[in-house]
């Protein structure tokens, strides 16, 4: 079966490169609806020609409702306040929904799970296989060296970036503190400035460079006296995270309702290999 794909936020830098990710997939996947805000200027264009191709026949549109029964699954890159106005769509036509948005306040991700209970949800910080690969050694790593060590994470980003840290330092920074019982709602240190005292062992801080066009590198450190082991991810293009988020879209098809990660979706596909 052919699945059939729409795009929140397609003319976007993911929008775009999520399409490009679809036409170049070995899934049988279609492009089949591209959403933009009611404002664009690309309202009417075609997808296609957009990307420097031919007419496919996707129009660029704003009414997500409109065009629901022409998708099995809708893929979300866009901003918080959307992808709540698209979760509420998706419910009430029984959607499932990947969401690679980040930037979501404890609210808004709390109303983004209730509103999306009853449809399969797929939502990560970063789709990019390599990165939750990343997760599972910072894991392993806090669990060998984390108390014993100062744990640093680094991430940095282009220009246009509006949130920091990046929903992937977080979602390290959660793993790591899971991994050591620490709550990182009290560990966290965001930036460091001043007279800041010395630095106590528990916590985990945040460093954030935002400058021209990088894509996104996320550095974990473990830093204790004499060594230091770091771990680093660097995304040279978004076609990772759009690939990552196009077979998670394939694989939320037929899943049951309830919340997943990109983690479920490797794990599943591993024990299938
Ligand atoms: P972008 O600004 O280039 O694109 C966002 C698009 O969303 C824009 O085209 C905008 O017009 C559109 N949009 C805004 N409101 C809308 C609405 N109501 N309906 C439809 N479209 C709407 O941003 P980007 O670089 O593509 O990133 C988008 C989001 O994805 C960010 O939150 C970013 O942090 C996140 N991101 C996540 C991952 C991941 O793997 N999870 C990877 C890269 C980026």
């Amino acid at each position: 079966m052919t699945v059939r794909i729409g795009i929140t936020g397609a003319a976007g830098r993911m929008g775009r490169m999520l399409a490009e990710a679809i036409a170049r997939s070995d899934a049988p996947a279609k492009l089949t609806a591209a959403i933009e805000r009611p404002e664009s200027t690309l309202l009417g264009a075609d997808m296609g020609e957009l990307l420097g191709g031919d007419a496919s026949g996707v129009v660029m549109s704003s009414d997500l409702a409109a065009v629901a029964d022409q998708i099995d699954v809708l893929i979300d890159f866009t901003v918080p306040e959307s992808t709540l106005a698209q979760a509420a769509t998706c419910a009430a036509h029984g959607l499932p929904m990947v969401v690679g948005t980040t930037g979501f306040s404890d609210e808004q991700a709390q109303a983004l799970a209730t509103a999306t209970a009853g449809v399969p949800l797929c939502q990560a910080s970063n789709f990019a296989p390599g990165v939750n690969l990343t997760f599972k050694l910072a894991e392993a790593a806090a669990k060998a060296l984390g108390n014993s060590a100062d744990i640093e994470i680094v991430e940095a980003h282009h220009r246009h970036k509006i949130d920091a840290p990046s929903g992937t330092a977080l979602s390290l920074g959660e793993v790591v503190a899971k991994a050591l019982g620490r709550d990182l709602s009290q560990v966290a240190v965001f930036g460091r400035e001043g007279r800041t005292g010395a630095r106590d062992r528990d916590t985990i801080g945040f460093s954030t460079i935002r400058a021209g066009d990088i894509v996104g590198d996320h550095t974990i450190i473990f830093a204790s006296e004499g060594e230091r082991l770091e771990i680093t991810h660097r995304a040279s293009s978004r076609m990772a995270f759009a690939q990552g988020a196009v077979q998670a879209a394939c694989w939320l098809v037929g899943q049951s309702a309830g919340r997943y990660d990109m983690q479920d979706v490797l794990a599943d596909q591993e024990s299938k290999t």
